[in-house]
C-alpha cells in the first residue's frame, strides 16, 4: 500500500529504472503552453514533452477525440481494416512531400527509424548506412548504431554492423564514406538533441543527388522537426529534397505515442511478414493524429511556428551576455548555446517559472507549443536574461 503522505517524488526515486536524470520537479497537470507541479505552481513549458505537445497540453479537441475513441474502441491490429486508420494515412499522405504515399505506423521515434532502416536494407540489398556525427536516431539498438554520441553507444556494443559515421554538413566527407555496400543514409535537417545545429539547403541537395546517382536510399529524420516545427510542414521542405524514407514521431498524434515512416516510390514494395507492430496503427492514436491535423488546420499551426520562431530568435539574439555564445535555430526550434554549461541556467529558469530543455552540456534548446503566445514568449526571453545576468554576477563574484 503507498501511504498518501509518502512523498511521491521519493517513492518515484526508489522505483524507477535510474536511466533518467531527473529534474526535481513533479509535474501534475497542463493546459496550453502551461504546466503546473504538485503544489500548484504554474510554468510556461518550453520543453513540451520534448518536442511532443506541439498543439500544447490537454487540447479540448484532442481530448474529445480521445475520449470518443475510448468509447469506441482502442485495439485492432493491422491485420484488420479500420475506419480510423484508413482516414489518418489518407490525410497524412495529403500533408506529407510528393511521392511519400505508403506509411508504416509505430509507437515511437526509435521505431520509426529501426522501420526505416531494415526497409532499406530489403530494398537495395545492402547492409551500409552512412549517419552523420552528432546525429541522434533514438536508442533502440538498430538506431542507437545510427546515433553518434559515444556514451549512449558504449555500454552496448557491438552495435548493428555496418554503420559509419562522418561530419555534419560536410558534402566531400559523405562522398568519401559512401561504398557499393551502402544502402542509405540517415540524417536530421536540424540535429536537435546534439545542440539545434541545421545542415545547410546545398547539402541536403548535393546529398539527395548524390544518393541518386548511386542506388543510394535517402532517409530523413524528422522526428522532432516534423509537423510545423521548423515553420514548415517537414524541414525537408526548407532544404528542397524530398527524402525516400522519412522518419516521424513526437508529435505527430498529440502526446499520445506514435511513430511512422512514410515511404517512397524507391522503396520496394514491402511484403506481409516482413515488419509489424501489435500497436503500430491503434485506433487510439490515429484518432489522436487526426485530431492534430485538424487543430493543425484550424489553428494554423504552422503559420504560427514560423512567425513565432522568427520572432523568438530575434529576441534571443539581443541578449546581451558574455555567457552566449551563438544563438541558431529553424522556425520554433531554437538552440542559445553558452560558453559555461547549461545546466544552471535551466534550474534558474525554472525557478522562474520557465521550463526549458538542454541539448548537450551546453546549448539551451526551446521547443515549446506552436501555439505560444508572444507574450509568454516574451516572459521566457525576460527571464533568459535575467537568469544570464545573475549567473555571470555569480561567476564574478
Ligand atoms: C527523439 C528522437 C528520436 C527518438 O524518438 P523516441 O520516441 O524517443 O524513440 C529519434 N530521432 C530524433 C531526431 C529525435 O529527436
Amino acid at each position: 500500500m503507498i501511504d498518501p503522505q509518502t512523498d511521491l517524488k521519493q517513492l518515484e526515486a526508489r522505483h524507477t529504472s535510474g536511466v533518467y536524470g531527473k529534474r526535481d520537479l513533479m509535474i501534475v497537470r497542463g493546459a496550453g503552453a502551461r504546466v503546473w507541479d504538485e503544489a500548484g505552481k504554474a510554468y510556461i513549458d518550453c520543453a513540451a514533452g520534448i518536442g511532443v505537445a506541439n498543439i500544447g497540453h490537454c487540447h479540448p479537441t484532442l481530448v474529445q477525440a480521445l475520449s470518443e475513441q475510448a468509447n469506441t474502441l482502442l485495439t485492432c491490429p493491422e491485420m484488420f481494416y479500420n475506419n480510423q486508420r484508413a482516414t489518418l494515412l489518407a490525410r497524412l499522405s495529403e500533408k506529407l512531400p510528393d511521392g511519400l504515399e505508403r506509411i508504416f505506423l509505430c509507437n515511437s521515434g526509435t521505431e520509426a527509424v529501426e522501420a526505416a532502416i531494415k526497409f532499406a536494407r530489403a530494398s537495395t540489398g545492402k547492409p551500409g548506412v552512412v549517419a552523420a556525427m552528432r546525429g541522434f536516431h533514438g536508442r533502440t539498438l538498430g538506431s542507437l548504431s545510427a546515433t553518434h554520441n559515444k556514451e549512449y553507444r558504449q555500454p552496448f556494443v557491438p552495435l548493428v554492423p555496418g554503420f559509419s559515421h562522418v561530419p555534419y554538413d560536410n558534402i566531400e566527407r559523405l562522398e568519401a564514406a559512401l561504398t557499393d555496400e551502402t544502402a542509405a543514409v540517415i540524417l536530421e535537417i536540424v540535429q536537435g538533441e546534439s545542440g539545434v545545429r541545421p545542415g545547410s539547403p546545398e547539402y541536403f541537395q548535393a546529398v539527395r543527388q548524390m544518393c541518386d546517382e548511386r542506388g543510394i536510399l535517402l532517409i530523413i529524420d524528422e522526428v522532432q522537426t516534423g509537423f510545423g516545427r521548423t515553420g514548415c510542414w517537414f524541414a525537408c521542405e526548407h532544404a528542397r529534397i524530398i527524402p525516400d524514407l522519412l522518419a516521424l514521431g513526437k508529435s505527430i498524434a498529440g502526446g499520445v505515442p506514435m511513430g511512422a515512416v512514410a515511404l517512397g516510390p524507391k522503396v520496394m514494395e514491402l511484403k506481409p511478414g516482413m515488419h509489424g507492430s501489435t500497436f503500430g496503427g491503434n485506433p487510439l492514436a490515429c484518432a489522436a493524429a487526426l485530431a492534430v491535423l485538424d487543430i493543425y488546420k484550424q489553428e494554423d499551426l504552422v503559420t504560427k511556428a514560423r512567425e513565432s520562431g522568427a520572432y523568438l530568435l530575434e529576441q534571443l539574439a539581443e541578449i546581451d551576455s558574455p555567457l552566449v555564445r551563438e544563438v541558431r535555430g529553424l522556425g520554433l526550434m531554437a538552440g542559445m548555446e553558452l560558453r559555461v554549461r547549461v545546466h544552471p541556467l535551466i534550474d534558474a529558469l525554472t525557478e522562474r517559472g520557465v521550463i526549458a530543455l538542454l541539448a548537450g552540456s551546453t546549448v539551451l534548446r526551446l521547443l515549446p507549443p506552436l501555439a505560444i503566445s508572444r507574450s509568454d514568449l516574451d516572459t521566457v526571453v525576460t527571464a533568459i536574461g535575467d537568469s544570464l545576468a545573475t549567473l555571470e554576477q555569480e561567476a564574478n563574484a
